[in-house]
């Protein structure tokens, strides 16, 4: 029996003598292009973005009156809308209790007892100052939030003397209350900050919620909030949810406008268990069929949907998916069909090329949404822990933001096939866009529900401009909001962060408001200096170990190449057996003469 038969045997699979059950397609010149700059050189990337993020002076100037303007108009109204920037400027994640409340929000979203909640509340809770943060800030939304965290209903509405004591120490409250009463607390805190960033429990009442800001000029897209599927059934309720929401948001609209009209975000994470590149095969047979339904779906019910973003090492397979789908004949002529895309990623500028040759391709114009990348930390970590050659992202963040700037400009330079849709709260990127796209009123931006009202109130407002805004709006109840709220929260605390930057009013405008070209042209070296390559985590004591990267559909090429060849060689066999061989065990045996191929 040779080694095929053997591995037919073993596993059922009738391919000869490869060693994966089906051989990654290679890919077309634009797709290799692509995948080359996937962790490429971080120096090689961004230098070749800046040329096009670089403006003559004019246009320099126009950008930054534009944004000082924008910047001291949210800092004005700051106080009175309160929301996400306020909450993070009392709780920012530099502040022990920040912390504290990010890892119970988040560890809180798992456990599944109270007696265990109770117990990681007794813990973590104990080592901050809440009664700081009480009144601390001007905003009402901030201190109802404290509130809500210091104390339940029941407490609130004890005398003045009681509270006041409660509020001298939440390690008191536990000793009087009980952590049950603190994890009722964060429980209505959570409530609090699920009306402030959810539209609505359930679709019909993000709908109604909407309408008062469809009246203000915003259009929505609708999100289902929830994180990836881990079985089937998850895949299942969440594709009920969005056909739910497809037929009820367009039953909600009159829009004529094809790109006016509101519409669906979807995760493609949500719509399959084992959405990965090991499962390509079934992604294709069963996720892509699924996103295939949802988009006839939308487009019969006259609303687009946009794919979002997610985590790099599934961008690659994503493209296979919507390429897939958008070649279907059932959605020929169909302008609703969009994707977002990360400038964060190295990738970002060819992937936009690749979608121009889509659309030009299948005659259609695609809305693209342009955002920055929400899962920066994860990305980073995730390269460390794997050991692998590169990043997928940027290192700086001005790189991000140039790289932001050079993707818009691609977009914006090719009006037949690209619909732009500019995803920031970022007053700088924004005012750039308005400075590229003078006169224009093809395309739109877009913000978070609960966030950028501010930023975006001016300019909606401003009929002269005629510009218009998406807002993309989550739905759900509070207990699917957390892991949403988390990575809003941890993004937005990040003190390289625009909204986290903007509340602090120490901080000049001159600062606030600066070119990232110029921040990158200073720059050296190019990559952050203290996120080493994942090689070289250690320093100089030792090299890290080296990792495959199996998200690389050319390193996996190569590697079935390689298997293929060893495969082909004379198998190495083991003469006579560990114990019997030399008496020193494996590793003694493997170090001596007993392997031999
Ligand atoms: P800024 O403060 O200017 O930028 C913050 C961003 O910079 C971070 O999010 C990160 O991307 C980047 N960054 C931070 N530190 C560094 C560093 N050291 N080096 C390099 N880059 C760094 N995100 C997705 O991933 N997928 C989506 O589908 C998606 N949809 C969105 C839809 C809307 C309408 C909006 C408004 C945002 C969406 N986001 C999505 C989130 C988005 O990616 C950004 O995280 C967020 O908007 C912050 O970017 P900013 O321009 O507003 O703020």
């Amino acid at each position: 029996m040779d080694n095929a038969q053997r591995r037919h045997r073993a596993t059922g699979v009738e391919t000869g003598p490869l060693v994966f059950s089906q051989q990654p397609a290679p890919y077309d010149n634009l797709r290799h292009r692509l995948n080359a700059a996937y962790r490429e050189d971080e120096a090689a990337a961004i230098d070749g973005l800046l040329e096009v993020a670089t403006f003559d002076e004019a246009a320099r100037r126009r950008i930054r009156r534009r944004a000082r303007e924008l910047v001291a108009h949210v800092r004005a109204r700051r106080q009175q809308t309160g929301g996400i920037d306020a909450f993070m400027s009392e709780y920012d994640l530099s502040s022990q209790e920040g912390i504290v409340l990010m890892c119970m929000a988040e560890a809180l979203l798992r456990i599944p007892d109270a007696e265990t909640a109770d117990k990681l509340i007794r813990d973590k809770i104990s080592v901050a100052n809440w009664e700081e943060h009480l009144g601390g800030s001007d905003s009402l939304f901030v201190n109802a939030s404290t509130w809500g965290l210091l104390l339940t209903g029941r407490v609130v509405n004890l005398d003045r003397t009681w509270r006041d004591d409660v509020a001298r120490g939440i390690g008191k409250l536990i000793t009087r209350a009980g952590e049950p009463i603190i994890r009722q607390a964060m429980t209505q805190a959570m409530r609090i900050m699920g009306r402030q960033f959810v539209m609505g429990r359930t679709i019909d009442e993000a709908l109604e919620r909407a309408r008062d800001s469809e009246n203000r000029g915003y259009r929505h897209s609708y999100d289902m909030l929830g994180e990836a599927a881990r079985t089937m059934a998850d895949a299942d309720g969440y594709m009920a949810a969005y056909e739910g929401a497809i037929a009820r948001v367009g039953a909600s609209t009159v829009e004529d406008d094809a790109f006016a009209k509101p519409s669906i975000s979807v995760k493609l994470s949500a719509l399959h268990p084992r959405y990965e590149l090991a499962q390509a095969d079934r992604v294709m047979a069963e996720l892509a069929p699924r996103l295939l339904e949802l988009s006839r779906l939308a487009r019969q019910h006259g609303i687009a949907l946009t794919v979002d973003a997610e985590e790099a090492d599934r961008l690659d397979l994503s493209l296979d998916v919507f390429a897939w789908v958008a070649a279907d004949e059932s959605l020929k002529g169909w302008d609703g069909l969009g994707l977002a895309v990360q400038a964060y990623q190295k990738r970002a500028i060819r992937l936009i090329d690749w979608l121009a040759e889509l659309a030009a391709e299948q005659g259609r114009r695609l809305p693209v949404r342009l955002v920055k990348g929400a899962y920066w930390d994860t990305e980073v970590k995730r390269t460390q822990e794997q050991g692998l050659d590169g990043y997928p992202v940027f290192t700086r963040k001005p790189s991000t933001d140039v790289s932001y700037i050079a993707c818009a400009t691609k977009l914006l330079g090719q009006p037949k096939v690209f619909y732009p849709q500019f995803a920031t709260h970022n007053a700088q990127s924004l005012a750039t866009i308005l400075t590229l796209a003078e006169g224009r009123r093809d395309f739109e931006f877009q913000r978070l529900h609960g966030m950028g009202e501010a930023l975006y109130e001016k300019i909606i407002g401003d009929e002269t401009l005629g510009l218009s805004c998406r807002v993309y709006a989550p739905v759900g109840s509070h207990e699917h909001l957390l892991a949403y709220l988390v990575r809003r929260l941890l993004e937005n605390g990040a003190n390289t962060s625009f909204v986290n930057r903007i509340v602090d009013d120490d901080l000049p405008l001159d600062v606030m408001v600066v070119d990232p070209a110029d921040q990158v042209r200073h720059a050296e070296p190019r990559a952050h200096p203290a996120i080493p390559l994942p090689q070289d985590l250690f320093g100089p004591e030792r090299k890290n170990a080296r990792g495959i990267d199996l998200a690389d559909r050319e390193v996996l090429m190569k590697l079935a190449q390689d298997m293929e060849a060893a495969a082909a060689k004379p198998r190495a066999f083991f003469r006579s057996g560990p114990n019997r061989s030399c008496g020193k065990g494996i590793a003694g045996c493997a170090r001596g003469s007993a392997w031999r191929t």
